[in-house]
């Protein structure tokens, strides 16, 4: 069953599971417990936090750090004639890029060529450092859906990455927190579309680097802290977003991510 951080009565995050179209606070099961206990202790669980509807959704985490990984489609990889690397290449995005589902991706005026890349996100539930890909897999909390959004004109013409993918806004995550317990990845399916047409459809099975193997890699050169998110590369399809457009990024089981599009005035 897939969770959702929704706001309170209070103004505090709540997690609330979906029932009948309502949000309901619910306790976290006890593997995700240090993501947060809000309900328990603020809210009695089974309150009724609002119509689905009329109620915003928060981001599922808000994570110390995004790490992402590029080039993690083998086919995707092949298909355009790159190599398959032979470790993971990863870069980070700033925590401020996080939006929720339904809040809005802003074109900043620096750039002419924004691209979504529909992608899995793995979130961090315990502390891992230095972990062996057994142990990663049990530092995994559960999975959302995440838009790497990305300046595809400034990532050409700049080495490093992080301006072409830090701007705010650039990182939309959700709409909900998918229990890693009883949830495999490779039987789901991950897809992207702008204003309803399908530009990116793969299975969750076709990574370079398996989940738990990045999740370790990672692990061995900085921390990753509870609530730190893990972007899992993109597969094939990426193109350009524009103002009055709408992304979603879909992963069955999870959820449906959806960002209006607009552009930042300078
Ligand atoms: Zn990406």
């Amino acid at each position: 069953m897939s969770l959702y951080r929704v706001r309170g009565p209070d103004g505090e995050p709540v997690w609330a599971e979906v029932d009948d179209e309502r949000f309901v606070a619910t306790g976290l099961p006890e593997p995700l417990r240090r993501l947060g206990e809000t309900t328990a202790e603020t809210i009695e669980a089974g309150t009724d936090l609002g119509d689905v509807e009329s109620t915003d959704a928060l981001a599922p985490s808000v994570p110390s750090k995004i790490v992402c990984l590029g080039r993690n489609y083998r086919r995707h990889a092949e298909e355009l004639g790159n190599a398959i690397p032979d470790e993971p290449l990863i870069f980070l995005k700033p925590p401020s890029a996080v939006v929720p589902t339904e809040t809005a991706i802003e074109v900043p005026p620096q750039s002419d060529e924004v691209h979504h890349e529909a992608e899995l996100a793995v979130v961090i539930g315990r502390c891992a450092r230095g972990v062996s890909a057994e142990r990663a897999a049990d530092c995994i909390a559960g999975y959302t859906c995440a838009n790497d959004v990305t300046a595809r004109d400034i990532q050409r013409r700049e080495g490093p990455f992080t301006r072409a993918k830090g701007f705010d806004t650039f990182c939309p995550l959700g709409p909900a927190l998918r229990p890693a317990d009883g949830f495999e990845p490779a039987d789901h399916r991950l897809v992207g579309r702008v204003d309803g047409e399908v530009r990116q459809s793969s299975p969750l099975d076709d990574f370079i680097f398996p989940i738990a193997e990045a999740v370790a890699f990672i692990s061995d050169i900085m921390t990753l802290e509870v609530g730190d998110v893990v972007l899992t590369g993109t597969p094939a399809g990426v193109g350009p977003i524009a103002a009055g457009q709408t992304v979603e990024v879909e992963v069955d089981g999870i959820g449906t991510l959806e960002n209006p599009v607009v552009r930042r005035e300078p």
